[in-house]
């Protein structure tokens, strides 16, 4: 859940990515992203293209003589409409196939072009001179509409020229009609080419600049965690969920010891060091996948475990302690310890759906005054059960909304 330092994004845009490239980590993200972006263009182009082959079935039946239409209705009513109606069918219910898009958009490539050029060739074998215009046209299909990323829509748009120009020049076409013929298509795919190369880029580049977006919204500058809002949101979620699966949650809150003095003593510029400093130790320490550690506000901290031991609980905010005593930052100012230290408080219960969650936080707010009595740099769970009867009276409504605006008082 703890996302990584500001920003791979940023660094991304910063570095380029002239080869349609990025890191190996965000080119899996982007990908993933740049199939479901597209999901709605293949669903039309894939129906479309469908149509248009269906009307060129009945223009077959219309125009060209049995000895070609034995050949071109199954290739064209058999094997391509078929396989379009499935990339349909896939884009359209891609949660439950997310794997077959991309075989399954190649395979349609394939089949349009090569399928067409195979009805070109039965046609031109016999001397019926079927136009081969519709193979200009087919070439903007993997470049534009397939959704295929550019090596692939490359693959696919140049496999169309050379197989054409294969074959014409196999049934012994004249070369000057051959060299027209193979131009016009050399051209089609240049424009393909380019066109594919600008409009990838310009989506890598909006992958990149929703993604900054985002982590702006979530992150706190200062400390690159999340940010407080981002942890209400989730905090809610999570609890729900160990509401339902009867699992403990823990709610960890860490405070800096005397930091105004250090503000005071070191200058707020050295106070920001200082907090992303202990901001690093946190987030280092706090790495299974569903557990979060957030900036709770100024020079507090919040973490949240989900599905945890109070040993777990009790190690890690051990491990959190020990590690910023380490950090070894003078502090002078402080009454606890010649260096920066913080103290925590903590609870570790399984919530039930008769309590809210802001009570878990008001307990953990109360072991860290208490962390706070019993002489700072250290840490206290609560002994309080939230399901004990008293303990907590207020109901956990279906409609509670995600603020915690009457926790929003100062801690500790
Ligand atoms: P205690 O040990 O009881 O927690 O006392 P404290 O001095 O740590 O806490 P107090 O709430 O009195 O002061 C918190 C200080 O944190 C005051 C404020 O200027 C400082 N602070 C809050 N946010 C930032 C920040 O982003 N950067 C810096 N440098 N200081 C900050
Ligand atoms: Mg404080
Ligand atoms: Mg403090």
């Amino acid at each position: 859940m703890q996302g990584d330092a500001i920003s791979s994004y940023a660094v991304q845009k910063r570095d380029g990515f002239p080869l349609l490239r990025f890191s190996a980590n965000l080119e899996a993200e982007f990908r993933a992203w740049y199939k479901d972006r597209n999901l709605k263009l293949v669903q039309v182009s894939s129906i479309g293209t469908m149509f248009i082959f269906l009307a060129f079935a009945g223009l077959d039946v219309l125009t060209l003589p049995p000895s070609v239409q034995v050949w071109s209705l199954p290739i064209r009513l058999g094997v391509i409409c078929p396989l379009l109606f499935a990339l349909f069918w896939v884009a359209r219910h891609y949660s439950k196939y997310p794997r077959m898009l991309t075989p399954l958009s190649v395979l349609s490539v394939i089949a349009s072009g090569w399928g067409t050029i195979g009805i070109l060739f039965i046609a031109h074998s016999q001397d019926v001179p079927l136009p081969y215009e519709g193979i200009i046209i087919l070439i903007t299909y993997p470049y534009f509409f397939a959704a295929l990323l550019f090596p692939l829509a490359c693959l696919g748009g140049v496999s169309i020229l050379v197989i054409y120009v294969v074959m014409e020049y196999l049934l012994g076409m004249p070369p000057m009609q051959l060299v027209y013929h193979g131009s016009f298509l050399l051209t089609m795919n240049i424009i393909g080419i380019v066109g594919c190369y600008v409009f990838e880029h310009v989506m890598r580049d909006n992958f990149l600049t929703s993604q900054m977006l985002t982590e702006f919204a979530q992150k706190d500058p200062l400390t690159e965690l999340y940010n407080r809002r981002v942890f209400n949101e989730n905090y809610h979620r999570i609890w729900r969920q160990a509401v339902r699966d009867r699992v403990p949650l823990a709610i960890i809150l860490a405070d800096v010891d005397y930091f105004k003095n250090y503000n005071d003593l070191y200058g707020h510029v050295q106070g920001d060091e200082c907090l992303k400093e202990v901001a690093q130790v946190m987030g280092r320490a706090v790495n299974r996948p569903f557990d979060m550690v957030a900036r709770y506000g100024g020079e507090e901290f919040v973490i949240l475990c989900f599905d945890v031991r109070k040993s777990f609980a009790e190690e890690l905010t051990e491990n959190i302690r020990r590690g910023v005593y380490q950090l070894n930052s003078t502090h002078e100012g402080s009454s606890v310890a010649d260096r920066v230290t913080i103290t925590l408080g903590g609870i570790v219960a399984v919530p039930e759906a008769d309590c809210m969650p802001r009570e878990f936080i008001r307990l953990a707010d109360e072991a860290l005054y208490r962390a706070k009595e019993a002489g700072r740099n250290q840490a206290v769970f609560t002994e309080n059960q939230v399901n004990d009867e008293g303990a907590l009276k207020v109901s956990l409504l279906a409609s509670e909304p995600l603020s915690f605006d009457a926790d929003d008082k100062k801690l500790g």
